[in-house]
């Protein structure tokens, strides 16, 4: 008991000291995130404050397929569990648990994805819920830097709101127009410095 209660304080140490963990409130955002593919989010109960880190994955052959998994381990990017499967049905999702889920109906964290997934597809997040991701794509894993696309947990190409083409140059002129501001900004520094000698 007494192990496990380290443990858990342990992750979730090791989660805050990461320090990247973005709050999303948006449900179009929220359910555009966890369905892109490639997902990693933690949902916490601002009431008790119990939080529980999931990892959704799209099936590679059947793209109406996703498996959910919940994390079990210190380490928020392989230490997984599955938990059971989302199908899509034209418009409609459906959670449930296969014959392979490591976890009952009743546990914890099936009852909290469940709770969560039946209000998100209805286009609610419960206003004592908080939902976070860490700060990667959900559709490709790559780190995002942007903050609209942090808000978004999408990257501009993930989104569908650009080309690869121009996410690449934007990333550039990004950052040449930061290079640019740190040059100026030295040079500001360097005139300081002279003109307090001359003083
Ligand atoms: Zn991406």
């Amino acid at each position: 008991m007494l192990f496990l209660r380290s443990f858990t304080q342990y992750i979730k140490e090791s989660m805050d000291l990461s320090g990247k963990k973005y709050k999303v409130t948006n449900t179009d955002d929220i359910k555009g995130f966890i369905l892109a593919g490639k997902a990693i989010f933690t949902i916490e109960s601002q009431t008790t404050g119990v939080w529980y880190t999931y990892k959704i994955t799209q099936a590679k052959k059947n793209k109406d397929i996703y498996f959910v998994n919940v994390l079990r381990g210190p380490d928020n990017q392989s230490s997984y569990t599955y938990l059971g499967l989302v199908s899509k049905n034209g418009d409609s999702f459906r959670f449930g648990l296969t014959k392979n889920s490591k976890y009952k109906i009743d546990a914890p964290c099936t009852v909290a994805f469940d709770y969560f997934f039946k209000n998100l597809i209805r286009g609610v997040l419960h206003p004592k819920m908080n939902f976070y991701h860490m700060g990667f794509c959900g559709r490709c894993g790559r780190a995002l830097t942007v903050p609209e696309s942090i808000k978004r947990g999408l990257g501009p190409w993930c989104a569908g709101k650009m080309s690869e083409e121009e996410e690449i140059n934007n990333d550039r002129r990004r950052k040449l127009t930061q290079m640019n501001k740190d040059w100026k900004f030295d040079e500001v520094k360097d005139k300081r410095k002279r003109d307090s000698r001359i003083n």
